[in-house]
């Protein structure tokens, strides 16, 4: 039996709403209880095929479309995002269990990046440089790349489709999104939105189905220009294997495992308090999310002191109580990798200051956990924690701080706290992230570059950069 408040699932191919009918359907589970919210019809190869010819023809049609009447579009669905927002919202919590208050704000925040573009695709201007022969003029013009096959994940079911959709939309691209099978109903919501504003018919065309599947057919289809995806650094190597084999340029969104630089001149109680809330809020499933703790010697044992007391004061709950401060995990697989990467640490000598372990309820819950003591070769050292645990560990030069930050292949977000100007410079040269924190965690801005560096992907998503993935260079050279 379907939630009263969620709503019915369909694939949204060549403009229409395609519910299950014979198609294969995957079950969407509610993460805090575990009953199932809804049936989503998984394409088939003939909804694929349909879903590129598609594609390539709506192309033209929105790359031909003036800028001011994308934009216009672009903002009346925003308009009806910020007027859907609560039923949104709920949607969101239900199937991916953040609380309600996180939810509403990222309704909010995606509306925002489909008025940032659209602005941007006013902006999307060309050069008249000046010939070194006389009577030629020469122009270089932008011009959008071609149909984009995205690719999001289930833990910000609206902001990753969001920040792919605007600026693909306003360069003029058409789309294909696949978003996570495990939070479909807010991407639909906000198709419905676009839908609704007069996005021409197959501009924007969703489906859902075997990830591995999917992405194969729509990266190797000669229709599809351009690829983006958020998710995981396996994944996004085998997806960058596949459009490299069509020559087909990729925006890569990885994962991270951001380091907090703590330095013993720093507002500790700040910095430890905020970061139990940074680092268990989306129940730690965030890829920008701060996982290693350290903390300059001096202060090392302040902080922790101060860190464990926030975490267990943390409300753990039902996303849709009101109240509370942390979720559940999405699924299953996320408690056993959780519970298989303490039990790891803790067999090599690690100590559990808080937490450890699956909270005995329905759902899919595990306690804010915080390990200290962890040896290097314990796999949480390497691995990205992508759930609920919190490293603390001390270092006593920038130098040695710098080196352990800088240490792995990741390099999405990090963070440093001082009241340093001069330690304040050389940690944001010395670090290597694509996104910086200083005294603060909030590091995500409409108008700032989101992307990483190393392993954590490459391509920058919001931003006067963001939409530049989705142009292509041309030159005319005419006498
Ligand atoms: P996963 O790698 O199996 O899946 C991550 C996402 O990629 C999912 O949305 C999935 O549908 C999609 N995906 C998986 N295989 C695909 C394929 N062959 N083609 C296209 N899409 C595919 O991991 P998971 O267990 O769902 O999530 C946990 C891991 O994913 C974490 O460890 C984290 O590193 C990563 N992740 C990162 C982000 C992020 O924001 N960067 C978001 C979610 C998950």
């Amino acid at each position: 039996m379907q939630t009263q408040q969620y709503d019915s699932l369909y694939l949204f191919i060549n403009g229409q709403w395609l519910s299950a009918g014979d198609r294969e359907t995957s079950a969407v589970i509610n993460p805090a209880n575990g009953t199932t919210l809804g049936r989503l019809p998984l394409a088939t190869n003939a909804d694929l095929d349909q879903a590129l010819i598609t594609a390539g023809e709506s192309f033209p049609v929105w790359r031909n479309t003036v800028p001011d009447d994308r934009a216009r579009i672009m903002k009346k669905a925003a308009a009806l995002m910020r007027e859907r927002a609560e039923h949104i919202a709920t949607l969101m919590t239900l199937e991916e269990g953040k609380p309600l208050s996180e939810s509403r704000d990222e309704v909010q925040r995606a509306a925002d990046y489909f008025e940032w573009f659209a602005e941007e695709a006013r902006r999307i201007d060309g050069r008249v440089v000046p010939a070194n022969r006389p009577g030629v003029q020469q122009l270089v013009k932008r011009q959008a790349i071609g149909p984009v096959a995205a690719f999001t994940p289930w833990n910000f079911p609206a902001i990753t489709p969001a920040r792919k959709l605007s600026a693909a939309l306003a360069a003029g691209c058409s789309v294909i999104l696949k978003p996570g099978e495990e939070s479909p109903a807010t991407a639909l919501a906000l198709a419905r939105c676009l839908d609704e504003a007069g996005l021409p018919k197959g501009v924007l065309q969703i489906v859902f189905g075997v990830p591995d599947k999917v992405s194969s057919k729509l990266i190797t289809s000669p229709i599809i220009r351009k690829v983006a995806f958020t998710g995981s650094v396996p994944v996004g190597r085998l997806l960058s294997e596949r459009a490299a084999a069509g020559v087909k340029p990729i925006s890569l969104e990885l994962g991270g495992h951001g380091p907090v630089l703590v330095f013993e001149d720093a507002d500790i109680e700040e910095a430890a308090t905020n970061g139990a809330a940074n680092r268990f809020r989306g129940t730690g499933q965030i890829c920008i999310s701060s996982t290693r703790f350290l903390v300059q010697r001096n202060a090392y044992e302040r902080f922790v002191q101060r860190f464990v007391e926030a975490t267990e004061n943390l409300v753990i709950g039902d996303g849709m109580e009101p109240g509370t401060q942390v979720g559940p995990l999405a699924n299953e697989r996320q408690l056993e990798k959780m519970a298989a990467l303490v039990e790891d640490a803790v067999t090599q000598g690690a100590t559990v200051l808080t937490g450890g372990k699956r909270i005995n309820r329905s759902g899919f819950f595990f306690e804010p956990t915080v390990l200290a003591n962890v040896p290097m070769s314990a796999r949480i050292m390497h691995e990205e924690p992508f759930g609920p645990i919190a490293i603390m560990r001390p270092f006593d030069t920038i130098k040695d701080g710098l080196e352990e930050a800088n240490r792995l292949p990741y390099a999405l977000s990090a963070y440093a706290f001082t009241s340093s100007a001069r330690t304040a410079l050389d940690v944001g040269d010395g670090l290597e992230a694509g996104m910086i924190g200083i005294n603060q965690y909030r590091i995500i801005a409409t108008e700032l570059p989101f992307g990483g560096m190393k392993e954590s992907g490459h391509g920058s998503e919001g931003g006067r950069e963001g939409i530049a993935p989705y142009l292509t260079n041309k030159f005319i050279s005419q006498i």
